[in-house]
């Protein structure tokens, strides 16, 4: 994420004083159209049909033009830019509070300085090999990239003050130089980000509501003449009950990924355990919800991802440090045979992918998990955790990571072959991987996975070791959406009255990460033209 990243900052209190007023929803009426209405982290949502009309049995509670779900960045988006068009919009929030893992970034956004750069680099980041490429549409990343360059004048438009900060990590591919990234400058973290949309969403009068979690489209049944379902409205549970909520324009589903959806990453994720390193209120919902309107479903497992150390008890993940950072730190990556498997150096995105090797033979992944090994003078340097929520860690990892050492989650020994003992692999194996190592450090160089960064011996006892997993800044599948982020259903039709964005369903990569930013930048131009599309319906 950069090193702005690291920086402290102030805690979540600090956000409560932005943050809209907390109104729970009361069910005002009687909705029959409810009864059946399914968990929507379920799976089983997944196979759901669409489902007869419902509108002739709703007796609606509330109404409005358009009604957003999950207020994290791309909620915000949508809703101001919904409201500015003249809708009146209601967001639904799952939680008690906003933010979502919007909240919990590093506040990158990438706002692309180019619109031609920006194409070549992202069709460049989305290459399969071979010719190939992943299911990207150069039309579409034009599109995307049309809107993307106005994210920067945006979020100054709402009061932000953002600087460069990064430009992009393939240096080699075209259009680099044109694809940065971009931090607020006066708290250039998620909370910084989150101030900025939080406030505008406020003044303009935008009602949230929270402790409202989306449950069930209501839709219109798909005609014989082969049009699709249509979205009506929403049911959403209510302090006293479901309350249904019609939407006179549009449904925009922007409820975050399916982070903490053990059955979807299980299913399609390519490799298993992935820890979410953000907000537990992304359990997938968005897939659920649009299955109801038959959506078709794309790019699931695509991530972005880092390196993570989970701990007993404790649910959210911490993006290591010692990768983040591996670029100034002695410190190696091993695999379950005590063998380097990458360059360490490398972006966070590229180092979690490299965990997901299968092993057919050995019926295992080698890599998940690894190990981070490291010595005394990294030890020291800075907690191997970075602490998350930022703003307001629940865990508090200790500075020189002694608390976590005295716990035993960070294994210590004085010698190399007493630590592959207690890591339970062969004591050689791994002395030979930390002589060889601290060869090519002597060397400057590393022929075996070119590491040129960081080249640090491991030459200082005592030694560490603590264990790594692929860990999610976000899952980028969902609903299948076009340009318009108008969801597309099974058979290829966009769905009347329901839009996506955000990390529900990344419009911009797939399988690769191009750069700290990208997800946060999907997520105000997709936010942007879904929330001028749905504004733009004629009313039902
Ligand atoms: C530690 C960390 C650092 C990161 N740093 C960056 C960065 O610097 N730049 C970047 O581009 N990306 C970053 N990412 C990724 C990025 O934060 C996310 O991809 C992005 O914020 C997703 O925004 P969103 O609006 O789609 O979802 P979120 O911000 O997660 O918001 C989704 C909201 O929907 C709510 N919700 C879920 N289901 C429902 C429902 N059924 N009804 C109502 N509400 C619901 C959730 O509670 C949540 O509040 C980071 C992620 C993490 C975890």
């Amino acid at each position: 994420m950069g090193k702005a990243i690291f920086q402290p900052i102030s805690k979540r209190s600090a956000r409560r004083a932005v943050m809209s007023g907390r109104k729970d929803v009361s069910r005002r009426g009687f909705i029959r159209a409810a009864a059946g209405g399914a968990g929507v982290a379920a799976l089983g949502g997944l196979a759901a049909a669409p489902k007869a009309a419902a509108n002739g049995e709703t007796a609606w509670d509330r109404e409005c033009d358009v009604v957003v779900v999950g207020y994290g960045g791309a909620g915000a988006t949508a809703a101001i830019t919904a409201h500015d068009a003249g809708a009146r919009v209601v967001i639904l929030e799952k939680g008690g509070e906003g933010g979502g893992s919007t909240y919990y970034s590093g506040g990158f956004f990438v706002s692309p300085r180019d619109v031609a750069g920006a194409v070549d680099y992202l069709m460049d980041c989305a290459r399969a090999g071979d010719g190939h490429h992943f299911d990207i549409d150069r039309d579409d990343l034009t599109a995307w990239a049309e809107e993307a360059v106005q994210n920067e004048p945006w979020f100054r438009s709402l009061g932000g003050d953002p600087f460069v900060s990064l430009r992009g990590w393939y240096a080699d591919a075209p259009g680099a130089d044109s694809y940065v990234t971009w931090q607020p400058r006066e708290n250039p973290t998620g909370v910084g980000l989150w101030q900025v949309l939080s406030r505008a969403v406020e003044e303009r009068g935008i009602e949230v509501v929270y402790n409202a979690p989306g449950e069930r489209l209501v839709t219109r049944e798909a005609a014989d003449d082969g049009s699709p379902v249509e979205v009506l409205g929403i049911v959403a549970a209510g302090a006293d009950g479901p309350v249904a909520i019609r939407a006179d324009r549009a449904v925009v589903l922007t409820c975050g990924g399916f982070d903490y959806n053990e059955t979807l990453k299980q299913s399609y994720l390519r490799s298993y355990p992935h820890y979410s390193t953000g907000h537990p209120g992304n359990t997938g919902d968005a897939i659920a919800l649009a299955a109801r309107a038959g959506a078709a479903l794309w790019r699931l497992t695509g991530t972005s991802a880092n390196l993570c150390h989970k701990l007993p008890d404790v649910p959210v993940a911490f993006p290591s440090q010692l990768q983040l950072n591996a670029m100034s730190l002695s410190v190696v990556l091993v695999n379950r045979q005590g063998r380097r498997f990458v360059n360490e150096a490398l972006n966070y995105d590229a180092v979690a992918k490299s965990l997901d090797n299968f092993d057919a033979v050995g019926r295992a992944f080698q890599n998940n998990p690894c190990w981070c090994v490291f010595d005394e003078k990294t030890r020291v340097k800075a907690p191997a955790g970075l602490p998350v929520p930022i703003g307001n860690p629940v865990y508090q990892w200790s500075a020189d990571n002694s608390a976590e050492i005295e716990k035993g989650w960070i294994v210590r020994a004085d010698t190399v072959a007493e630590l592959a003992g207690r890591m339970e692999i062969e004591p050689a194996v791994l002395e030979a991987t930390i002589s060889t190592y601290n060869e090519h450090c002597a060397r400057g160089s590393d022929p075996d996975f070119g590491r040129a960064l960081g080249l640090i011996p491991l030459d200082e006892p005592p030694y560490y070791a603590l264990k790594g997993y692929p860990g999610l800044w976000a899952t980028g599948g969902g609903p299948r959406i076009d340009r318009q982020a108008q969801v597309l259903d099974v058979a290829g039709r966009a769905v009347p009255r329901l839009y996506v964005a955000g990390s529900a369903s990344s419009f911009c990569f797939s399988h690769l990460y191009p750069l700290s930013g990208t997800a946060i930048g999907d997520c105000f131009a997709m936010g942007r033209i879904a929330g001028r599309n749905a504004s733009a319906q004629e009313g039902w």
